[in-house]
């Protein structure tokens, strides 16, 4: 993980006036700030190709895309940029609900904690009805690599260990089954058995496991390598039960 976001980075004075009181004053003043790039331009230039490319082009779909969405998928998938489901897959608006933070990951059913991922479920499954979850993995995820190194005695951040923690089954269970493996095998062993993880945990939700027993929902894991440019399905031993490696 990146060490980047300490507080000292910011100006000291900015960190000062930097308190939710008076956000109206604070918001313009950053948006001046010399930035690497000019974000309004980016953004205005993306939302006018997806207006003339999609929006205007296909009045029927986005109108009754209006009246309701019904995505058929809930997607769990890291916030890397490098993965976003939406480009892989090529997603339209519409088809997937999404639930994206560190490392994809599903923590076990807990009022107490966790309450929008949980929020997430609850919604996808009782009120949009969708009809499969899928947990993405990644090749060289910052969150599995940050899970692999603790306990770490040096380092800390504020919330970032406490939520990888989520994968610490999977990571005891590779070092188990694997304990010659090191660095960029058991990063790939941990981010694949971490995704199991997930789904093993997705089961403790009560509307996840009716809607299994009533076969209205299917779960499924899955794993995008970035560096190669292949996805693949993984069953509960890693085994590729489909694999999409189109040369194009
Ligand atoms: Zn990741």
């Amino acid at each position: 993980m990146s060490k980047d976001l300490n507080k000292e980075a910011i100006e000291p004075r900015l960190v000062e006036e930097l308190d939710q009181t008076n956000l109206e004053k604070i918001i313009t003043p950053v948006l001046q700030l010399p930035l690497t790039f000019d974000p309004i331009q980016r953004i205005n230039d993306g939302f006018k190709h997806f207006k003339i490319n999609e929006f205007n082009k296909h009045p029927e779909y986005f109108q009754k895309l209006a009246e309701k969405q019904k995505p058929k998928f809930l997607m769990f998938a890291c916030s890397d940029s490098r993965v976003s489901p939406t480009n892989i897959f090529n997603l339209r608006p519409g088809e997937a609900f999404m639930a994206r933070n560190i490392a994809n990951m599903v923590p076990a059913f807990d009022k107490l904690k966790h309450a929008g991922v949980g929020a997430i479920i609850e919604y996808a499954i009782l009120a949009l009805e969708v009809e499969v979850i899928m947990v993405i993995g990644h090749s060289r995820c910052g969150g599995i690599s940050r899970l692999i190194s603790l306990p770490d005695e040096e380092t800390s951040y504020d919330f970032i260990d406490r939520w990888v923690s989520i994968g610490e089954p999977a990571k005891a269970k590779v070092l188990a089954e694997h304990p010659n493996a090191t660095g960029q095998e058991l990063q790939t062993l941990v981010e694949k058995e971490s995704v199991m993880n997930s789904l093993g945990n997705l089961l403790s939700y009560p509307y996840v496991r009716l809607g299994i027993a009533n076969k209205k929902l299917k779960v499924l894991g899955g794993y995008y390598d970035f560096v190669c440019g292949k996805f693949q399905f993984l069953d509960v031993h890693h085994h590729i039960e489909q694999t999409t490696n189109i040369q194009e």
